[in-house]
């Protein structure tokens, strides 16, 4: 694979990578005792949310180079992920279908009206075939109806999604003990844990915070996307907590909503509830339960997500 044909690629889009990785001190019980630092995925494109991107550089790289009649790609009527991938397709001429959980042919999501306006198909199914998006069965079929078209996994997370997030372990200033970065899909986790053991000098343990119920589907997730060899060897260098989800997939408390707000009065960066306010507010009581021994340097992957953020 070409580094320098990623790099073009970013550069047509607009992405500007490496991320910021800035230090902040929250007004949180405890905060003093640890050192705190943010990996500004959030601001790698006005657009392209931050991990989006980690994951489908290299997928979108590779299909450049091949021009398929059709790309495939699955997800809910919020999808942060379908969002960046249609905009995307619509700047690189790409055809894209997308497949969604649910009929909101009637109460568009903002998501879905910029998505169809970028030219992407919308197709909406029913649960129960929403279900099926990883069954070898439904994917020929579609593969057969569609031409061979690429087929891009809900999240986009896949094999190819490791590159570009293991390339976040790579880009860091300095070292840190841990690294915490919000799980759904798992492709993120899987390429930090991934970046760590290609870089043999970085040793920090990945944290991973659930944002939705999924305990033990999750760690299926991510050792399921990670390589053989890694999967057996790098167990204890990462882990998932569940007790942070506020009751599952974008649900929202009053406590996290309030918690936004005052993240973002303290630090001036902007979360939204489903991912990186989760993220922030685990920390803070993490911090504030003592989890972290005195003066852990952690980083935080501000993972981006704010377009959806609207309703
Ligand atoms: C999709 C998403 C995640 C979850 O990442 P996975 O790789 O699916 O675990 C986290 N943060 C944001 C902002 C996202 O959009």
């Amino acid at each position: 694979m070409s580094t320098g044909e990623l790099s073009r690629l970013q550069r047509t889009l607009g992405i500007s990578l490496p991320s910021a990785e800035v230090a902040i001190s929250p007004a949180w019980h405890n905060e003093q005792h640890v050192r705190l630092w943010v990996k500004r995925d959030d601001l790698i494109h006005p657009i392209i949310s931050g991990n989006k991107w980690r994951k489908l550089g290299l997928a979108l790289q590779q299909i450049m180079q091949q021009k398929p009649c059709q790309i495939i790609s699955f997800g809910g009527g919020y999808s942060n992920h379908l969002h960046a991938l249609a905009y995307c397709c619509q700047q690189l001429q790409l055809p894209l279908r997308c497949i969604v959980r649910g009929d909101y042919s009637k109460n568009m999501t903002p998501m879905l009206t910029d998505i169809q306006q970028w030219g992407a198909k919308i197709e909406f199914v029913d649960k129960l075939t929403y279900s099926k998006r990883n069954d070898e069965d439904y994917l020929n079929r579609i593969k057969q109806q569609f031409d061979n078209p690429v087929i891009i996994p809900e999240g986009g997370s896949q094999q190819q999604a490791l590159h570009g997030s293991a390339e976040i372990i790579n880009e860091l200033q300095q070292s840190y003990d841990y690294i915490v970065t919000p799980v759904a899909s798992g492709g993120t986790m899987a390429g930090l844990v991934h970046g760590i053991d290609l870089i043999a000098q970085v040793s920090s343990k990945i944290l991973g915070i659930a944002v939705l119920k999924g305990q033990d589907y999750l760690e299926h997730l991510v050792k399921d996307l990670l390589p053989e060899a890694q999967n057996r060897s790098l167990s204890a260098q990462w882990q998932i907590l569940h007790d942070y989800h506020c009751g599952g997939y974008a649900k929202k408390t009053p406590e996290l909503i309030s918690f936004c707000e005052d993240f973002y009065q303290d630090t001036h960066i902007k979360v939204e509830p489903v991912y990186s306010g989760k993220l922030f507010f685990a920390l803070k009581q993490m911090i504030e339960q003592g989890y972290f021994p005195a003066n852990s340097k952690i980083l935080a992957i501000h993972t981006g997500g704010m377009q959806g953020n609207r309703n």
